[in-house]
């Protein structure tokens, strides 16, 4: 049954796109009843936004479970930058999901952070990145899984502040008496479907902005609020570039890396065979959703090395071969949309064997100038190419 183009369809849930021969078509979604409904659409825009429900601490909604990326990948549309995920250092440790954020502003006019001993230990005002791995090192020093942040010396907090005032209480913690604790967590994909600076995807018909794109203005690290960007240039663009008839994408941003040739990583993407061998009856998909957000925590998360990726290989194999029932409900393509994502990342985080921006290998500490490329996840392309031009790679951000 069809749908038509003009319709909100709220509550409907995409599944994957719809391509005809080289071109996209429109979506294949679950309307309320659970049933399958074909979208047709002379353009498709993805805005899924991002996907911080791979790890097990993130500031980000339920529904960010990279349905969009996830979507891209199955139909063989170009994707990079996967491995630079943000970090942000002080979410406050409490068991409420999404974690509440204690902004930048705290650090930015005092506050200070304290190990579980009462000390000090890093520079507050270093960037989210170097925060973030300095407190998951003296947390893993130290066997705890939070540190404090100690706003007890800012002056007028309730007026200053006031939204973070109201998250705090509601949590039962006074911040002009106690310390908060924090701990970092999944904030914001940098990588994504890449697009060139219309919108513009390597598929014909289909565009991205927001979160689920990468346009190439975070490099391997991302500004913060530079979100905004993503939504009110963007957005905008892809209209006015489909109203001006314009049909594939143009040799800008971050579509440089797929058109001039980029670094391609083997296409990970799990099988539909493999998932529909799944049974939530041996294994209920939130233990499912719980156990893969640990294994990406656990390796994949703000520190990476090669053993720790592999281990996450591993249990995600695990997960996408435990038996299953073949529902057709959210929870399902969720997760089957976060295995696809967290595939992704382990493969270009593995083969990333250097340290830039958001992406942390200890065992590959340093920046290596032979990495100033974009990963790629492309099946279309020949394994075979040229690295990216340095122009169009991810760079370190001005700090
Ligand atoms: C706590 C917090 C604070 C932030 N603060 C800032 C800030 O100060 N400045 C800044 O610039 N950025 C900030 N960000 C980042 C910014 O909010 C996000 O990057 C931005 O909202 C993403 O917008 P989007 O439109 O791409 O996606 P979203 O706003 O996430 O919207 C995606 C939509 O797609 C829907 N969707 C997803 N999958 C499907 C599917 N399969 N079928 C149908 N619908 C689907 C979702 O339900 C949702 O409605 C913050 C993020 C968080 C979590």
């Amino acid at each position: 049954m069809r749908a038509t183009a003009t319709a909100v369809m709220e509550g409907w849930f995409a599944l994957d796109l719809l391509v005809e021969g080289d071109r996209c078509r429109g979506v294949v979604a679950l309307d309320l009843e659970g049933g399958r409904r074909e979208v047709r659409a002379a353009h498709v825009l993805l805005a899924t936004g991002g996907a911080g429900q791979l790890y097990a601490v993130t500031t980000n909604p339920g529904e960010s479970t990279g349905d969009g990326l996830a979507m891209a990948l199955r139909a063989g549309v170009a994707v990079a930058d996967v491995e630079f995920v943000q970090f942000h250092p002080t979410a406050l440790h409490h068991p409420s999901a999404p974690r509440p954020l204690l902004s930048e502003a705290l650090r930015g006019h005092g506050a200070v952070v304290r190990d579980a001993r009462g000390e000090r230990f890093v520079d507050e005002l270093v960037t989210r990145d170097e925060l973030s791995r300095a407190m998951t090192s003296r947390m893993l020093d130290q066997g705890v899984d939070h540190c404090w942040l100690d706003a007890t010396g800012l002056e007028d907090f309730e007026r200053r502040f006031p939204t973070i005032a109201a998250s705090v209480r509601s949590a039962g913690l006074d911040p002009t008496a106690d310390w908060l604790p924090i701990a970092p967590a999944a904030h914001y994909l940098c990588g994504g479907v890449v697009t060139d600076l219309d919108g513009a995807t390597s598929l014909a018909g289909l565009w991205a902005c927001g979160e689920v794109a990468c346009t190439g203005v975070h490099g391997a690290n991302r500004l913060a609020s530079n979100s905004l960007l993503e939504g009110m240039v963007f957005g905008p663009r892809v209209v006015e570039a489909i109203e001006a008839g314009w049909e594939g994408p143009r040799r800008s941003g971050a579509m440089r890396a797929v058109l001039d040739g980029g670094t391609l990583l083997e296409n990970t993407t799990v099988s539909d065979e493999a998932w529909f061998a799944y049974s939530p009856r041996a294994q209920p998909a939130i233990t499912s959703r719980q156990a893969l957000q640990e294994a990406m925590t656990c390796g994949a998360g703000v520190v990476r090395t090669d053993v720790s990726l592999k281990a996450t290989e591993d249990a995600l194999g695990h997960i996408a071969t435990t038996p299953t029932d073949d529902g057709d409900d959210r929870d399902h393509h969720e997760l089957r949309n976060l295995l696809t994502v967290a595939s992704a990342v382990v493969t270009a985080a593995t083969a990333r064997a250097e340290s830039r921006g958001c992406h942390w290998r200890a065992d590959h500490p340093r920046l290596d100038p032979a990495f100033h490329r974009r990963l790629l996840h492309h099946p279309a392309l020949d394994s075979a190419m040229t690295p990216t031009p340095s122009d169009s790679a991810p760079k370190e951000r001005a700090k």
